[in-house]
């Protein structure tokens, strides 16, 4: 079965699925994105990546180029496509293809719509998973405004390559006061001596991770503590468990910061626990 992705209209083939050279994105980053979970054929929680999708339009006033309701079929109709059980969509919308300049094209310039799916392999994910992943912190690098899910993510594509290169699937960025603000894809968990799961408060400065919503409706369910506020690095060394949230990851144990184990170096039950949980607290559709 060949791939196959919606660019502007169409469905084309995988291997010239194509945008134009001046396209904003490809020139100056100028666009945004989403990425949602595909499980069992269905897309889990579509309605807050959409709402996630047109604040990050909203904000840098680029218009969606075609009607919601479209935008659904054509969602669907690319999982169905790519025959995608497990896996992820993709999203894409710049401000269009237009003579390269800082300065918004002129009005009327279209903005380019590219969707894509790919499966994933759910058996491999539980894996890792049941091992957990390491991560390392680095300095906060990201412009202000990273709760806008822009496509220029040159600081992102960075943290994560020297993750790897230290060994670890993750990079925990670090503001200048020490606190964690998320991941280079994911937001940033810690599970407290005293049994608190903490994660950021929302703001400017992170995410506001969809699965993120999700595992806070979870906590509520389970009755378990949940803190909103920044904790530290020091503060996750010496954390019970860690743990890191994406659609991408669903609920991912972090074993290792920075070298050091955290929760002796083994999944803990609450990272669990939320994981197993995840999808009855999520939307599919
Ligand atoms: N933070 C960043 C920087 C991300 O790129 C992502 C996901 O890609 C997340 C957080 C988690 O967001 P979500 O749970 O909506 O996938």
């Amino acid at each position: 079965m060949s791939r196959v992705v919606y660019v502007n209209g169409r469905f084309r083939p995988h291997r010239n699925a194509m945008v134009h050279v001046e396209d904003r994105g490809y020139q100056l980053a100028d666009g945004v994105y989403e990425v949602c979970e595909v499980r069992d054929g269905r897309l889990v929680d579509q309605r807050r990546h959409t709402e996630r999708l047109l604040r990050s339009l909203a904000e840098l006033r680029i218009p969606l180029p075609l009607p919601l309701a479209a935008l659904d079929v054509v969602l669907h109709e690319t999982v169905r496509r790519n025959r995608v059980t497990d896996g992820l969509v993709y999203v894409q919308v710049t401000r269009g293809v237009a003579r390269r300049d800082h300065g918004f094209p002129p009005a009327g310039t279209r903005p380019s719509l590219v969707v894509s799916a790919r499966r994933t392999d759910r058996e491999q994910n539980e894996r890792l998973a049941a091992a957990g992943v390491a991560v390392v912190t680095l300095a906060e690098t990201r412009w202000a405004r990273v709760d806008i899910k822009s496509i220029s993510l040159l600081p992102n594509v960075l943290a994560k390559q020297a993750a790897r290169e230290q060994g670890a699937r993750e990079a925990w960025f670090v503001d200048r006061n020490g606190y964690v603000t998320e991941g280079a894809s994911s937001n940033a968990w810690i599970v407290t001596g005293a049994g608190a799961v903490v994660t950021r408060p929302v703001g400017p400065d992170i995410l506001r991770g969809i699965s993120r919503e999700v595992v806070k409706d979870a906590l509520a369910a389970e009755g378990l503590t949940f803190e909103e506020r920044p904790f530290t690095v020091a503060e996750a060394l010496q954390a019970r468990e860690a743990f890191l949230t994406a659609a991408s990851q669903i609920v991912m144990p972090v074993v290792r910061i920075d070298g050091r184990p955290i929760g002796g170096g083994r999944p803990g039950p609450v990272a669990a626990a939320l994981r197993r949980s995840f999808h009855a607290h999520a939307e599919l559709s």
